[in-house]
């Protein structure tokens, strides 16, 4: 394929990729927006393989890598349960750092690349190396790290080194002063001893960036790292001189930001402070001995509650993690569709960190062909709560805990959250009195107006179903 073709395949793949972000930011484009990138990433891949810089000696390890790669992917995507897509993605996310680092150093080691490049060029194509590495390796170890406490193999609670905002001050300044000398060294071999020191320092400054963000601030979290993982291929496109690459690259790396201050501003936290680490964490520390709500719980069975439901007039539902783990979208819509036709108003009220990933809740609402106009973000119906007959909160817990207004030394103190307490009564559905991710107990247990319907979410549904229908 000669490079002209390539050039208009990758303008190609680039449109495809804008309307797929385009189709990608409302739930009734998405499936359109799905197809326009898989074709995108198709003309991508068969333009790269077919262009010039690939010669026929390539083919065997470019064929034999997608094979392995398609096969891990469709196996993950096969067997990955949705209430674990969060922990797939940071370990995506930490893949693509691991390939900017992997081909920084491949770039730097090149017999072919060493001759290639003379003066300014040089030193230009070193800079590329070394940020690339260093937005790599930062991007690989905050992912697995994200990944462990996405999947509680590490503790969701903040690790706080003493003087950190300093280590990482020191970690930025030996940073620089070690890219100082790699740019100055006449040999490779010279200039592996600050690559190596910086990539160490960097993984260690990405494993202290998310280690030290606290349960609730997760979600931010993880949007940059998406953010950071677009800047890490982008920073491999221009070492690898591929235009498509730092384009897709910077794509995901400026929606991944947008994304994240979008989350920054629904958690009422600041961006910057969040990029800084650790931020969110300050007060966390109280909170988890003194502020342990307590009282009497009210329960209440599914025979009541479809009882409650028979004699409204607005329904609110609040899904949360626990209705992606129960599985219970579907159950919930046939209630909501036995309720509708009964004439009930019957809307649901969607937090922009409910679940593990943003949107996990569209997702699986639309999974169960729950209509988009009764499904609302948490802005367009808070003010509706006093006017609600009953409140309907289905696995979820930290989006509904009314300590996030009232306790400033609550860990969650300043975010926004579902007011379901307004509501005439508050129906919590969930399995105990554990708490959610944020680890803080939620005094809306212990309110007058709520009641408890222990249980899995799933089963619970089902019996308030055939309740309902009896
Ligand atoms: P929470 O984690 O606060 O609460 C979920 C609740 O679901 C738990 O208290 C659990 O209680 C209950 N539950 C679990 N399994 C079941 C089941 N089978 N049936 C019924 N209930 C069940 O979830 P929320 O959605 O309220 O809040 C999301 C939290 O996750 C926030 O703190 C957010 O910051 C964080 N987060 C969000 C991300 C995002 O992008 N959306 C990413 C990372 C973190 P019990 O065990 O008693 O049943």
């Amino acid at each position: 394929m000669s490079s002209t073709l390539v050039t208009v395949s990758y303008i190609g793949a680039t449109i495809l990729f804008i309307l797929s972000l385009g189709g990608l930011s409302h739930p009734e484009t998405s499936r359109r927006g799905n197809t326009y990138g898989i074709i995108g990433m198709i003309i991508a891949v068969l333009a790269t393989v077919a262009g010039p810089n690939v010669t026929a000696s390539g083919y065997p390890w470019i064929i034999g890598a997608m094979l392995v790669g398609a096969t891990v992917g469709l196996y993950a995507a096969r067997i990955v349960k949705m209430t674990q897509m969060p922990e797939l993605v940071a370990l995506m996310h930490s893949l693509v750092g691991l390939a900017a680092v992997l081909v920084g150093f491949a770039n730097y080691i090149d017999p072919a690349a060493a001759g290639a490049f003379k003066g300014a060029e040089k030193t230009i194509h070193e800079i590329e190396i070394y940020i690339g590495v260093l937005i790599g390796a930062v991007t690989f170890s905050g992912s697995v790290i994200a990944f462990g406490k996405l999947s509680a193999k590490i503790s969701g609670k903040p690790m706080l080194l003493p003087g950190r905002h300093w280590l990482n001050l020191a970690g930025l300044l030996i940073v620089i002063w070690f890219g100082a000398q790699f740019i100055n060294t006449h040999s490779v071999s010279e200039g592996m001893l600050p690559l190596i020191v910086m990539t160490v320092i960097a993984l260690a400054f990405g494993v202290h960036m998310v280690m030290a963000i606290g349960g609730a601030d997760m979600p931010v979290v993880v949007s940059m790292l998406n953010s950071y993982s677009g800047w890490a291929a982008a920073a491999t496109g221009f070492m690898l001189s591929n235009d498509l690459l730092i384009v897709t690259g910077a794509l995901v790396g400026s929606s991944g930001a947008i994304l994240s201050y979008i989350m920054c501003r629904a958690m009422n936290r600041h961006f910057i402070a969040v990029i800084a680490g650790g931020f969110g964490t300050e007060g966390s520390a109280q909170a988890v001995g003194g502020a342990q709500a307590a009282g009497e719980v009210s329960p209440i069975l599914a025979a009541e509650t479809a009882e409650l439901l028979r004699e409204a007039k607005n329904v609110i539902i609040v899904p949360g993690y626990g209705m992606a783990v129960a599985q219970a979208q579907h159950t919930v819509y046939e209630i909501t569709q036995h309720l509708r036709e009964k004439g009930v108003n019957v809307r649901f009220g969607i937090h922009p960190v409910a679940g593990r990933m943003p949107g996990h809740m569209n997702v699986l609402l639309a999974e169960a062909k729950v209509p988009y106009d009764i499904v609302f973000e948490m802005d367009e119906l808070n003010e509706d709560f006093p006017d609600t007959d009953v409140a309907m909160v289905i696995g979820a817990n930290d989006i509904v805990n009314p300590a996030a207004q009232d306790d400033p030394t609550s860990p969650i103190a300043g975010m926004p959250v579902l007011e379901v307490w307004k509501a005439r009564t508050s129906i919590v559905m969930k399995r105990s009195m554990a708490s959610g991710y944020a680890g803080v107990d939620n005094p809306l247990f212990y309110k007058e107006n709520n009641r408890m319907l222990f249980g899995d979410a799933k089963k619970m549904l089902e019996e308030v179903l055939v309740a309902l229908m009896a």
